[in-house]
């Protein structure tokens, strides 16, 4: 079958001789109809984050429909649309068992320990597949993921309606950020270098703001991680707020227990969601209409075109996905 893999750092190729998924007990096949792109896929693509072996396939914003059962499946049948849940949590730890699947050290992550969905076909536990109605179109299957990252960072730092927020970075997840803030009647401020970026924002419904003129923010949303926008999220807080860190760089950060002390900072780190509920609570938004994360996203790109979305995605306004739906007519033609 026909995938797209990393063969190297920095090299994206179109394969057709990729070994074909068969499901074991309790999986199901998922047909790939869309895949989002974001900057974990792009640390894995520049090197910076390593996987089990080259060539790889990355790829874990995703959606399809399923073609095949495996064993002991009773509750997902062949031809059901669904959206895939990428960290399969082991449910057996501490943290599964209270709730907060997200700290699992188990965690199989597709796309970074586990093979990622930029393939014509993948294996995936039912449990972590999720039906959707017919009608939703590919490019929400290609953003609920991210979008559920988003809406647990917003969740575990306590927003509530009428808060002004800035939001650090309007890369996809600052800009998913904004609609999941603006859903529930917050008002984010975005800080970002690029224009195109900064308008995207602006036209979702966010509010541009200089760095400088950044204070007094009750929440911080820092997406870029990294030792400037720390700082500047740190400038940016009210006395009594949070920082919620959801970007992620190596590089060491620092500030003084005299400021975290005296201006009773609460600083809260963000990793993706916990299982089952912010997966199903955005698919409940999504589906009911109650936001659009569509509207970040750029035109999908075709399979052939994958390389060349990689190596842009980190400059261009909008979230990238790649379009695999062709690969899907193909065979039901
Ligand atoms: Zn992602
Ligand atoms: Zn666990």
């Amino acid at each position: 079958m026909r995938a797209i893999v990393l063969t190297r750092p920095h090299r994206v190729e179109l394969v057709d001789d990729w070994p074909e998924p068969r499901p074991r007990p309790g999986e199901v096949v998922v047909g790939m109809r869309a895949v989002g792109l974001c900057g974990s896929d792009l640390g894995v693509y520049e090197g910076h984050r390593a996987v089990p072996e080259l060539p790889w396939v990355m790829g874990h914003e995703g959606g399809g429909q399923i073609v095949a059962t495996g064993d002991g499946v009773t509750d997902r049948v062949a031809g059901q649309r669904v959206v895939i849940e990428p960290n399969y949590s082991c449910f057996r730890c501490r943290w599964c068992r209270e709730g907060v699947t997200s700290a699992c050290a188990e965690r199989g992550v597709v796309g970074m320990n586990l093979p990622g969905l930029l393939a014509e076909r993948v294996a995936v536990p039912a449990r972590f597949t999720w039906p959707v109605p017919e009608s939703t179109p590919d490019t929400t299957l290609a953003c609920v993921e991210p979008l559920a990252v988003a809406r647990a960072a917003v969740r575990r730092a306590g927003v509530r309606a009428g808060d002004e927020c800035l939001v650090v970075g309007a890369g996809s997840q600052g800009l998913l950020l904004c609609v999941a803030l603006l859903a529930g009647d917050a008002r984010p401020y975005v800080v970002e270098p690029l224009e195109g970026r900064l308008a995207l924002a602006e036209r979702i419904g966010a509010k541009r703001i200089d760095p400088g003129d950044a204070h007094g923010f009750p929440v911080v949303f820092d997406t870029a991680g990294v030792p400037a926008t720390w700082q500047l999220a740190l400038r940016a807080v009210a006395a009594a707020g949070t920082v919620v860190v959801i970007g992620m760089n190596g590089a060491p950060v620092s500030t003084s227990t005299m400021d975290l002390a005296r201006r009773q900072l609460v600083i809260r780190g963000s990793l993706i969601y916990d299982h089952p509920t912010d997966f199903a609570d955005t698919l409940a938004a999504v589906t009911g209409d109650e936001l659009d994360p569509a509207q970040v996203l750029q035109r999908g790109v075709r399979p052939d075109e994958a390389a060349d979305a990689f190596a842009k995605a980190r400059a261009v306004p909008g979230k990238s996905w790649i379009d695999l739906s062709a690969w899907q007519e193909d065979r039901d033609g």
